[in-house]
Order: structure tokens, then C-alpha cells, then sequence
């Protein structure tokens, strides 16, 4: 009896240890997504702040294009909307939020590209944006990626629009925010000439404050949205590519896109890109 009780002690210490240590690094579990699908939950990581994309309601309900693909992509892994938990994954934390097990993935108008490739996997792409620039309604100096010398101009830490304003145009100042809502307040304020991103995301807040901003110029770079995973984790990302071609397939894609930045900022539904099974 007593060795019992030394014994039950001793594994309620180890357990403890085994949590204390978990939530040390952040809360996640190194259990793949499709391991946390068996149980019918997901852990997804999304924008709260985009218009038509991703983003959390007044009411606490989230809604646009992103959140559909998850929970399309979660029903087909066996979890139905009640068993998904949204996170916010600002740009610059989505490698870390997956690495660390606190996201099962990510679906954040996330770029695929191979910098973020030596981190995590992407299943995808499910989405091709291009970076365009936002400007006040009544700017005429801004007009295209030629016109930024000596303009500042705001985008998101760790976004790859704010890498290549860097790389690419050392005449202009990049002023870097934690999200892209604090851009716009950049831009109200005046502290910011344009605010540079994906042209659907710029579109979402453009039709949110009509007459406001506008969107200009061509597209200045290739952004193929993937959905993020842990690295290495195969099984999973084959199965996301399935339910990613299945929804385009099925037209669920399409239905989901004129539903959500289709409606809220009137854009035409592009073709759906094809699967990259890298
Ligand atoms: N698609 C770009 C990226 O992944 C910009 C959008 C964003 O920051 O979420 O960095």
C-alpha cells in the first residue's frame, strides 16, 4: 500500500513536470494535426483583422475567405466547427506558432515561399495574390511601384511585402507594424504615405470605409497563400492538399470566395490555382 502511494506520488510529479515543461514552451504538443483531428479538435491559426479574409466579429464569430478554407479543410479531416479553436497569427509569429505546437496550422494569407519553407511545410497553394499599394482617396503622387522614392510606407513585420519594399526600395521608408489595421491608423493619421500588401487584402479595407482609399498600380510580386504546417508532418499536408483540391473540385471554393471578399469588396473570383504536391 505504501509503495503504492510512492509510486502514484512520485508519477503525479513526473505528469506535472511533463505540463510545466509543455507549457514552457508555448502549450503546444508535438501531436500532429491529424492526431488532433482524431481527437475532433483544431487548433487554427488566422488573421483577426482582415476584412473578406480573416477576421473576428464584434459578436466573437469569425469570418471571410481564410476561415472558410479551414473549416472546409477541418470537416474533411473529421472536425466540425465546433471543434476548431481560432487563434490570431499575426504575420511575423506564424513560423513560431506552428513550430511550437500551438497552432495544428495556418491559414493567414501565408505566402509559400522558401525562407519560410525552412520551418514549416505548406500545403497549397489554395490562393495567388499580388502586392499592390492602398493611398487616401485624394493622393495623386502615389500611383504605381515607381512612384515611392522618398514616401513612407507602412506594412506588417515579418510579411514578405515588408521584405521586399526593403530589398527592392532603398529609396523608400518602410515603417513596419505589428498588424495591418495599425497601417491604416498610419494612414489616416497621415504618419504614412500608402500601405503596401497583398491587392485582396489592400481590397478589403478599401470596401470597408468606401470612398476612403483606393488601390493602385499593378501588381508588383506573386503571393501564392499556402496553408502552414509543421515541418516534415507529410501525412497531414497530404490530406490538406486533398480537402484544398477537393473544395475547388466540388466548387465549395468558389461559392466560399464570391461569399466573402467577393461580396465584401466586389472582386471577381480569379481561377483556382493548382495544388503544389512539392
Ligand atoms: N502574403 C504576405 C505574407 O505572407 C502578406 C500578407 C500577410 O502579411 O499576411 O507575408
Amino acid at each position: 500500500m505504501r509503495i503504492n502511494r510512492a509510486l502514484r506520488l512520485a508519477i503525479g510529479a513526473l505528469a506535472l513536470s511533463v505540463a510545466a515543461a509543455t507549457a514552457a514552451c508555448g502549450g503546444g504538443d508535438d501531436r500532429s494535426a491529424l492526431d488532433h483531428a482524431q481527437d475532433g479538435r483544431l487548433t487554427i491559426g488566422i488573421k483577426f483583422d482582415q476584412p473578406g479574409l480573416g477576421q473576428r466579429n464584434t459578436n466573437g464569430s469569425f469570418s471571410g475567405f481564410d476561415v472558410e478554407v479551414a473549416k472546409y479543410v477541418a470537416a474533411k479531416l473529421g472536425v466540425q466547427p465546433d471543434g476548431i479553436t481560432f487563434k490570431e497569427a499575426p504575420s511575423a509569429q506564424r513560423e513560431s506558432l506552428i513550430e511550437n505546437g500551438q497552432v495544428d496550422f495556418v491559414v493567414a494569407t501565408y505566402s509559400i515561399n522558401d525562407q519560410r519553407k525552412e520551418k514549416v511545410d505548406f500545403a497549397g497553394p489554395y490562393y495567388v495574390a499580388g502586392q499592390k499599394l492602398l493611398v487616401r482617396a485624394e493622393n495623386t503622387d502615389i500611383t504605381g511601384p515607381n512612384t515611392l522614392a522618398g514616401k513612407t510606407i507602412c506594412s506588417v513585420k515579418g510579411s514578405t511585402p515588408a521584405q521586399r519594399i526593403e530589398k527592392e526600395f532603398p529609396d523608400t521608408q518602410l515603417q513596419a507594424y505589428d498588424t495591418y489595421s495599425l497601417c491604416l491608423e498610419g494612414l489616416n493619421s497621415g504618419a504614412v504615405d500608402a500601405v503596401t500588401t497583398d491587392d485582396i487584402i489592400l481590397a478589403g479595407y478599401a470596401s470597408q470605409s468606401p470612398g476612403k482609399y483606393k488601390v493602385v498600380g499593378d501588381r508588383f510580386s506573386t503571393e501564392n497563400y499556402g496553408i502552414g504546417l509543421m515541418k516534415g508532418d507529410r501525412d497531414s499536408r497530404d490530406r490538406i492538399n486533398d480537402a484544398i483540391e477537393e473544395m475547388i473540385d466540388e466548387g465549395a471554393w468558389e461559392k466560399a470566395f464570391q461569399e466573402s471578399v467577393g461580396r465584401a469588396a466586389d472582386y471577381p473570383t480569379p481561377p483556382a490555382p493548382k495544388v503544389d504536391r512539392y
